[in-house]
């Protein structure tokens, strides 16, 4: 496109060139004023072709841009407002006051409510969307958010919880809930968080990888990061008695304890160093792998961590066995025959049971 417009441009300044001559009888006058039609035209071709070019070129670096920083466009979703303001459905959501913030001096009448339920939603369905284009899939249901001014004793501490349901063979996904307190629910930081567990726990991820994920979108993307990244894995690494990896002991958002905060500060140098070095798009092949061979869903419970090892060296291209073990996890390197033995004999035992 740029090389169309210097073309062009150089045909325009030859005939303002000759133009000064004064030499111009009718017939050259005619033939000079078709060519200058004729320039007028490739001129203004070459400029909206130019134009139409930055314009994409913006374009593509906006969306670039959004990719790095979750940067939230506004939703089209619908959203309905219940008559007394304490229960909204959106198209991803629904949104429900908890009891003791009924008489809270911010939402004690409906109109109040509603005012703030229709914003949170609309936020969080932008915020659903970012997360989409950055993940590539979204979770199949609805996400029940409920909004607390105190919950479980705390106004510090945010849950999302995945239901899950067991079948003979498979478990499935029977809801998701996430439970805020509103000083909590305040902080763009910790919805991010807890909106990468409602997409991530999909997959039934080891903890360490689920919170790494979650501080890792929550601190680099929506730039809201209390746990930043150590300068080594080798000099923080931390391990138990056992000489095992503390972040593979790690109950998770539940577990309060003097590890917590080195736990979400290694499990996030753990994850971004895998991105850094196998690219931005790293996790969104891990979970792609993961989604076509639909083997968590057939285990018991989360996935152990040699299990996601095998997809994370899939993704990588190469056996990270290695990486894992100078880290001190306890890992062995699966194929997928091994993988698909274990289930079986897992679902031998169930069988058994009584
Ligand atoms: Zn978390």
């Amino acid at each position: 496109m740029l090389q169309e417009l210097g073309k062009t441009s150089q045909t325009n300044s030859l005939w303002y060139g000759t133009q000064a001559n004064g030499f111009l009888c009718y017939k050259t006058m005619q033939i000079r004023l078709t060519v200058l039609l004729l320039i007028a035209v490739l001129v203004f071709n070459g400029c909206t072709a130019l134009e139409e070019a930055q314009r994409r070129r913006e374009k593509r670096i906006l969306e670039e841009r959004n990719a790095d920083s979750l940067m939230l466009r506004p939703s089209k979703a619908t959203i309905e407002i219940g008559t007394d303001g304490l229960r909204s459905v959106s198209d991803h959501y629904t949104l429900t006051f908890a009891e003791d913030l009924h008489g809270h001096p911010q939402f004690d009448n409906a109109q109040k409510r509603a005012v703030f339920a229709q914003s949170a939603l609309g936020y969080m369905e932008s915020l659903y969307d970012a997360m989409n284009r950055l993940f590539g899939f979204q979770p199949k249901h609805q996400i029940h958010v409920r909004l607390h001014d105190i919950f479980q004793g705390s106004r510090l501490r945010a849950i999302t919880t995945t239901h899950y349901s067991y079948g003979p063979h498979m478990k499935s996904i029977r809801g998701i809930s996430m439970d805020f307190p509103l000083a909590m629910y305040e902080r763009h930081g910790v919805r991010a968080h807890e909106l990468t567990h409602a997409f991530t726990n999909i997959y039934f991820l080891p903890v360490w990888f689920s919170e790494g994920i979650a501080v890792l979108i929550q601190t680099e993307y929506a730039k809201g990061g209390t746990h930043p990244k150590y300068d080594s894995l080798k000099r923080d690494l931390r391990v138990d008695l056992d000489g095992v990896n503390e972040l593979e002991n790690w109950g998770g958002h539940g577990e309060g304890g003097p590890l917590t905060n080195w736990r979400y500060r290694y499990a996030y140098t753990v994850v971004a160093e895998l991105r850094e070095r196998y690219g931005k798009n790293f996790y969104i092949k891990v979970f792609q792998l993961m989604e076509t061979d639909a083997l968590h869903q057939r285990l018991e419970d989360r996935m152990p961590t040699s299990f996601l090892v095998y997809y994370l060296s899939k993704a990588a291209g190469e056996d990270l066995v290695p990486f894992f073990e100078e880290l001190q996890f306890k890992v062995v390197k699966l194929t997928k025959e091994d993988i698909l033995k274990y289930i079986d004999e897992l679902h031998h035992q169930i069988r058994r049971r009584p």
